[in-house]
């Protein structure tokens, strides 16, 4: 060993008594991966004594420790003599150590960053690297929360929360990325408006909340008569807006035919009455010439509008 070294050595000995209370973990390797120093944190987290590590590999005591990949990163500092990095979000922990966070938390192995300094001698030869091993499990733990967090706002704002189904400003908006995808390829698809018949006297007969109940009803039947590829949304209050790609008009028209004969058979009990509904359905099948999507679902309301005229409970394709 060099005598540089060695001083360098000496020194971390020296500050290894300061650094042992502090919170993060050291360790220094020489180029043969045997541990030369292993201060209090790394004691206190793997229950290793640095009298038992010392000299030897850490390898030997850390068999999670993917060595190919761990010697990849290490090599790097030994002979480039610059620090290398490995956060959290590339692997969660170098060493697997327990966290002493209560169970409820949202992990039970702490989260590590781990710089990896070189320590060179004055010949500039790299013969030992510091492992600084930083806790960063509540960071981690924040930042999973978030994220989750940002997960369920933003299903809450494509959401309407009566239904399940899409709100009209998300589903317009899938509306409009399928439309400019179905000009580009010219692929067949077909959209659906649907409107319950004579709602305003299920509110005034039944109440409001009956009312929202058969909303309710009948978007689980929409849900249980289309494909998963199919996008379904509540366009108003008793209004429904569905997207069915792949689906000419006659097919769109089968689609159709059973959420509305789903509807009339099906016949809702709210607070022990029963409430039957029906509902009138527009179709328009995509074709090239509309200028843009509102010009395409304008032609399917038009539909609807003539299955309200026509009697309504009825399906009509444009
Ligand atoms: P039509 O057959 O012509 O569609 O007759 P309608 O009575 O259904 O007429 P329209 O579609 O114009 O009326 C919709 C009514 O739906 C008006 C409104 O009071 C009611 N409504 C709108 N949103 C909601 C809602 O979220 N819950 C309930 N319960 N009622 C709603
Ligand atoms: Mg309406
Ligand atoms: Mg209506």
């Amino acid at each position: 060993m060099s005598s540089s070294s060695s001083e360098s050595l000496a020194e971390l000995h020296w500050q290894h008594d300061l650094l042992g209370s502090i919170e993060v973990g050291l360790a220094v390797l020489d180029h043969q991966y045997n541990v030369q120093v292993w201060n209090q944190f790394m004691e206190n987290h793997s229950g290793v004594l640095p009298s038992d590590i010392r000299e030897k590999c850490l390898f030997d005591f850390f068999p999670e420790i993917e060595k190919d990949w761990f010697k990849a990163k290490a090599e790097s500092v030994f002979n480039l003599n610059s620090a290398a990095f490995i956060i959290w979000e590339q692997r969660p922990y170098l060493f697997k150590f327990a966290t002493n966070r209560p169970i409820t938390s949202a992990s039970d192995t702490m989260y590590q960053n781990i710089t990896l300094f070189p320590l060179a001698s004055l010949s500039d030869k790299v013969e030992q690297i510091c492992l600084v091993v930083y806790d960063v499990t509540d960071e981690a733990i924040n930042k999973k929360a978030i994220e989750g967090l940002n997960k369920k706002l933003e299903h809450i704002s494509r959401v309407d929360g009566l239904t399940g189904l899409y709100n009209r400003r998300y589903w317009e908006e899938q509306f409009e990325r399928e439309y400019k995808r179905l000009k580009r390829s010219g692929q067949e698809a077909s959209v659906l408006m649907l409107d319950i018949d004579h709602f305003k006297k299920v509110n005034d007969t039944h109440g409001h909340p009956a009312g929202d109940y058969i909303i309710q009803t009948l978007a689980k039947i929409i849900q249980t008569a289309i494909r998963e590829t199919d996008i379904a949304g509540r366009y108003g209050g008793e209004e429904f807006a569905l997207l069915l790609p792949y689906t000419n008009g006659e097919n769109a028209r089968i689609v159709g035919e059973r959420i509305r004969k789903l509807a009339e058979r099906f016949v809702p009990v709210y607070e022990e009455k029963e409430i039957p509904f029906t509902v009138s359905i527009g179709i328009c099948e995509f074709n090239a010439s509309f200028d843009t999507h509102m010009g395409w679902l304008e032609k399917a309301d038009q539909a609807l509008y003539q299955s309200k005229e026509s009697g309504r409970n009825t399906v009509t394709l444009i």
